[in-house]
């Protein structure tokens, strides 16, 4: 008989857990015994000694022993019960701002106490309000903790000493028979010099006391490291294994067709970039085989991915076979849409347009001259790939990701097309650099190429971070740059996540604006107008008959005017890195010196400033990207904090980078001689979260 496995044991094995609490544990996904065991502390605290009172400090954590003094309600501006606490050293309130009549009874002077918290100034000197606490018979009762005290993620009605109670109990199970399986190979473990698993378990929730605490803290407690590794060797095993089911897949083998690619090239108004010719070579090469391409393409922003993918899409429809161009947003999609029928119209390529607002018989015409094949390029938003919209023979799928598609949606689009027994080649491309690290998880299933220059003549923009109090000067600025001939953006931000107030936003600022620059022409642009609407200002911008063009973050994407010098980015501090380095992307793109002025609204976070001195100080998208997501974490900078692919038990990207290039070589390792373990792996560490069908 198979031993019992711990993630078969169910917590009402546990002494003290029944059904009620057994549903709270299932809400932090705690489901069995082994869940247990993997819910790893946030961090810890020290309560190995007995500080004495006299010698506490504010701010600190201090486990206190003594006995009560007194114990009163008083009545300040909020009601409250205070007890003063005494040992051989000094004497400190305890403070509750909630507490019963038999809470205060049970406290009565005389009552012996060991308590913990965070020491404060207070009403009556130093104090500590609402500490942990427990009433002892006599000082010796209780032994203090021998290991630094785990601090668990929780939730409501959960409290730590319960949770910690029950993880202890979890904990036990290691010493008996029953054993949490370990599948790493002892080959990686050695080269590696990482812990067994259960040893890292034990070091992780009970670190012995002489550990030190900012050490484990870090998160370079060697436990910490051997879970972190599994960790991120589990979730590139899962998208290595995606990678591997699609090269086992056939792909229609794409040739390049030098004449139309030569038409193409002679139309355009300059040569490619060295960093352009070498990125499409390697997709060039991808397509031409029958495996599936999964490439990625990276490039700054400006950087010209989109004539690397009109290349591409042009290989794919001279030998007979459809593409489909998405773009996360309406607007995006529009200005590909522009380009794109410029491009390919004097080729006799039919362009056509798909989105979530086309409806009636605009759609139904659409979809016939998809499924009928006539249609030969279709860009659109992620209604490309809805249900009801059939290809006659798709070869390539293009995502222009902006980072807003998250690795969920890519992979349910692959398997959409999956199901329509389609599997053509992929080709992504990000709106602005991802950090190797991020690329190497996120992106494992990828094979990467990276434009690696911006086209010749460029001048890096100048940036200027400033704050609201000097607006006018700005304005006058705005005045000077326009009366010069060149022209300016004034970019109104996000707020409140709310799209209406957003152009609201910036519908009163070009009212104001009008009224301080009479002399300048003044357009304003934002999500709520209609595509017409949209580009009849964009129009008049490109043209020059606007000077000064209000916007909310829709120019973020696609929009192309070189004579635009100057932009004023209001309220930067709400926006990520590599939004604000996108936004700025704008402007620098003709033969003036261009200006970025970032107006935030003081005073500004530590973490604010920290953010804008990055902007000011470079205007390199990769270096601007690895900033990000040291101040910001993966989740914000890839967009999947709600979708948590990215999210991590252990493991933290940023802190963890250093392990990566060793994770990779494992799953290599892993993926050819132990197969057999991919699959629990990916189990314990990503659960049922490998399905993306119904994103
Ligand atoms: P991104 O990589 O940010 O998507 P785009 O493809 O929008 O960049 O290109 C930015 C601008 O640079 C466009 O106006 C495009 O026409 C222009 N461009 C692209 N490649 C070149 C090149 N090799 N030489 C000069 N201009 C180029
Ligand atoms: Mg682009």
């Amino acid at each position: 008989m198979a031993s019992p496995q711990l993630d078969q044991i169910s917590l009402t094995q546990l002494k003290g857990v029944g059904p009620a609490l057994e549903k709270k544990l299932n809400v932090i996904g705690i489901y069995n015994v082994q869940d247990l065991l993997f819910h790893l502390p946030l961090r810890y605290e020290d309560r190995t000694r007995i500080n004495p009172i006299g010698g506490v400090t504010v701010g600190e954590n201090v486990q206190l022993q003594g006995e009560i003094v007194s114990c009163n309600i008083q009545f300040g501006r909020r009601r409250s019960l205070q007890c003063s606490l005494s040992d051989d050293s000094g004497i400190i309130s305890l403070r509750f701002f909630y507490f019963s009549a038999a809470q205060k009874n049970s406290l009565a002077a005389g009552t012996k106490l060991r308590c913990y918290g965070e020491v404060r100034r207070g009403r009556t000197g130093f104090e500590i309000y609402h500490p942990e606490y427990k009433v002892l018979q006599d000082f010796e009762e209780v032994p203090i903790a021998d290991a630094l005290t785990p601090i668990y993620p929780t939730t409501e009605g959960l409290q730590q000493a319960r949770l910690r109670n029950i993880v202890g109990q979890a904990l036990k199970y290691l010493e008996g028979s029953i054993a949490v399986q370990d599948y790493l190979p002892a080959e990686i473990l050695s080269e590696l010099g990482l812990h067994y698993l259960t040893d890292a378990i034990r070091l992780v929730h009970q670190p012995p006391a002489d550990a030190p605490l900012k050490w484990i803290n870090a998160g370079t407690n060697p436990g910490q490291k051997r879970l972190a590794f599994e960790e991120l060797l589990a979730h590139r095993l899962c998208m290595r294994r995606f990678r591997n089911d699609s090269d086992a897949q056939t792909a229609p083998k794409l040739t390049a067709n030098d004449k139309l690619l030569q038409q193409f090239l002679e139309g355009l108004a300059f040569s490619l970039t060295g960093g352009q010719q070498s990125a499409y070579q390697q997709i060039s090469r991808d397509l031409s085989s029958a495996c599936p391409m999964l490439r990625l393409l990276q490039g700054d922003v400006g950087s010209g991915k989109t004539v690397v993918a009109a290349l591409s899409a042009l290989q794919a429809i001279g030998n007979g076979f459809q593409v489909a161009l998405m773009a996360p947003t309406e607007t995006l999609a529009e200005q590909h849409l522009l380009n794109f029928e410029q491009w390919f119209t004097p080729l006799e390529i039919q362009v056509g347009w798909l989105s979530g607002k086309t409806k009636g018989t605009l759609r139904k015409k659409q979809l016939e001259s998809v499924a009928s094949g006539e249609c030969q390029l279709l860009i659109g938003t992620h209604a490309l790939f809805q249900d009801d919209v059939c290809y006659q023979r798709l070869g390539l799928i293009i995502i222009d990701e902006q980072h807003r598609f998250g690795v969920h949606q890519r992979l349910a689009l692959r398997d959409k097309a999956a199901r329509h027994r389609l599997n053509p080649h992929q080709l992504v491309m990000t709106a602005t650099p991802i950090p190797r690290t991020l690329a190497m998880s996120a992106y494992a299933d990828l094979d990467i190429s990276i434009i690696d220059e911006l086209p010749p003549g460029r001048m890096p923009v100048n940036t200027a971070v400033i704050s609201n109090d000097r607006r006018d000067q700005v304005i006058q600025r705005i005045e000077k740059t326009c009366t010069e001939n060149n022209q300016a953006y004034w970019v109104c931000t996000l707020i409140e996540e709310s799209e209406a107030l957003q152009c609201q936003a910036a519908e009163v600022t070009a009212d104001s604006l009008t009224k301080l620059l009479p002399n300048i022409k003044i357009g304003l642009i934002h999500g709520r107008l209609k595509s017409k609407q949209k580009a009849s200002v964009m129009e008049k911008f490109k043209a020059g008959s606007l000077q000064l063009l209000v916007a909310t973050t829709v120019i973020e994407v696609g929009v192309d005017v070189p004579n635009a010098s100057l932009m004023v980015i209001e309220n930067p501090e709400r926006l990520g890195l590599a939004q604000l380095h996108q936004l700025r992307g704008r402007v620098g793109r003709g033969s003036t010196r261009s200006h970025c002025i970032l107006l935030y609204q003081s005073p500004l976070s530590k973490a604010g400033k920290q953010r804008l001195a990055v902007m000011r100080e470079s205007t390199d998208g990769f270096y601007i990207a690895e900033k990000d997501l040291e101040l910001r974490g993966p989740g914000q900078v890839l967009g999947t904090q709600q979708t948590g692919l990215m999210s991590f038990k252990v493991a933290d990207i940023a802190r963890d980078a250093y392990l990566l290039d060793e994770v990779r070589d494992a799953s290599e390792l892993v993926m050819r001689q132990y197969p057999e373990i991919v699959d629990p792996l990916v189990r314990r560490w990503l659960g049922d979260r490998t399905h993306y069908a119904n994103v």
